[in-house]
């Protein structure tokens, strides 16, 4: 039986994972209400399945009395623990939880969670990846595709569950106790939701703090806040660093990927053998190598992973080859400093569709970058004015102002030779002209096939 069954449960935020949870707890026997605080046509959903599987359902207006005889209420990623409604709940008692603590309440299997404030989705997947080599079923879920709640109900005990962790996903998980556990790194973002860099700090920890001395965490050594969090460590602390051989943990050796555990020495790869690019990708794949150790994965079918991994979509996705050009799809450095990352990667002999929804961010360290690696810097969209100027007072030339997405990559294609690259980086938000970074980089792709 569950914790769940015949309590009156309030989930907030009818996306899809606030649906997916209200669904599996009303199936586990709760008695659920699902709310939004905007109505019905706003949302835009079928919501009559859920009514006639006796859900009940509170959109457009939220007030207190949807607190009356409640035992638990369950917050989707989306929704913040600082809202009035969930202050009222905490004062009255009830349980908060978000969306993940419900799956590792629910879950048979123990959990390996991944968070930081980059890198998540592409360590994940990464690990997912490389757990499939075992050959036990492997669920990949937490902030990606469906609901992780939903995912843990009906999986076999030999199962293996990794899941994307975002801070505003810890707000609501008091309990949450992943088996292994991974911080990537952390660096001042998303403060406008989190307050102050210590509360987003204390609520990354929640990863590892109802650990207990079985279980692991693994932490970027390169990174000092997240090096000092060993101190605070129930379980064992295991270092990775890209820049520094350790006596223990996981680092680079003689350009290869070295594991040093209790006295085993174990060799994954060589660095130029991992595919997807990148110095931040080397610390993901270093990550990845740690979680994956203490989950019984070999270091060869690691390496096998390493080698073949193409990374995930948006992300310096290669998009293909032509006239000895290759394409570059990184739709998702949606900021300056996913930008510089992508532009890292590469020796130099770039060309970079860059722009896009202004964001006012600082520009002086991508424009020095620039400088140094671009060949020919094409802007797009709402921020191309302000990254014109700011390149031409960094005395970069070769600048291209255009207005449609078709023209620059129609215009990125006549430039180049090889070998040079071209690179969309944008460095900015896609909303200007699309709907999300996504159909920005299928779009970008489209137009890439379409050269050739
Ligand atoms: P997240 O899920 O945390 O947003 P992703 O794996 O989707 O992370 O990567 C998003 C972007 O973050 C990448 O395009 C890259 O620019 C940057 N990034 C990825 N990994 C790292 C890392 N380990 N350190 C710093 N930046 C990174």
């Amino acid at each position: 039986d569950n914790q769940f069954r015949g309590k009156k449960v309030l989930v907030l935020g009818a996306g899809v994972s606030g649906i997916s949870v209200a669904r599996i707890l009303n199936r586990l026997g709760a008695i659920v209400t699902l709310s939004d605080s905007k109505p019905a046509e706003e949302i835009n959903k079928d919501f009559s399945a859920l009514a006639s599987a006796g859900i009940s359902l509170a959109l457009g207006a939220q007030d207190e009395t949807l607190l009356a005889d409640l035992n638990y209420l369950i917050l989707s990623p989306g929704i913040s623990i600082y809202i009035p409604l969930v202050k009222a709940a905490q004062e009255r008692g009830i349980a908060v939880c978000s969306e993940i603590e419900v799956a590792y309440r629910l879950s048979r299997v123990p959990i390996i969670a991944i968070t930081g404030t980059n890198g998540k989705t592409t360590t994940t997947t990464l690990v997912g990846e490389m757990l499939k080599k075992t050959e036990r079923p492997v669920v990949v879920g937490g902030n990606i595709g469906a609901a992780l709640s939903e995912q843990v109900l009906d999986i076999a005990e030999n199962s293996l569950v990794v899941a994307e962790i975002s801070s505003f996903q810890m707000e609501g998980a008091a309990y949450f106790r992943p088996h292994i556990a991974a911080i990537l790194n952390l660096t001042p973002d998303h403060l406008d939701r989190h307050h102050t860099i210590e509360i987003y700090q204390k609520m990354k920890e929640r990863i590892f703090s109802q650990q207990q001395a079985e279980d692991y965490t693994i932490l970027n050594y390169d990174d000092p806040i997240v090096r000092d969090m060993a101190v605070r460590v129930p379980g064992q602390a295991v270092y990775f660093s890209r820049k520094q051989r350790l006596s223990s943990g996981i680092f680079v050796q003689d350009d290869t990927i070295r594991i040093s555990w209790q006295g085993n020495i174990l060799d994954v790869c060589k660095i130029e053998e991992i595919k997807i690019k990148g110095a931040h990708n080397i610390e993901n794949a270093l990550a990845a190598c740690g979680v994956c150790y203490f989950s019984g994965v070999k270091p060869e079918d690691m390496a096998q992973v390493l080698k073949s991994f193409p990374g995930v979509e948006h992300r310096i996705e290669p998009v293909g080859i032509i006239n000895g050009v290759s394409y570059y799809n990184d739709s998702k450095a949606t900021n300056p400093e996913s930008a510089m990352k992508a532009l890292e990667a590469f020796p130099g002999h770039i060309i970079l569709i860059a722009g896009g929804k202004d964001k006012n961010t600082d520009l002086t360290e991508f424009m020095k970058l620039v400088k140094e690696r671009v060949d020919y810097l094409i802007l797009l969209g709402e921020a191309k004015d302000r990254f014109a100027s700011e390149a031409i007072k960094n005395g970069i030339s070769n600048i291209y102002r255009i207005n449609t997405f078709e023209d620059s990559v129609i215009l990125a294609h006549k430039l180049s030779e090889p070998p040079q690259v071209v690179l969309l980086s944008p460095a900015c938000a896609s909303y200007d002209m699309f709907n999300n970074y996504e159909e920005r980089g299928r779009i970008f792709k489209d137009l890439v096939h379409r050269l050739g």
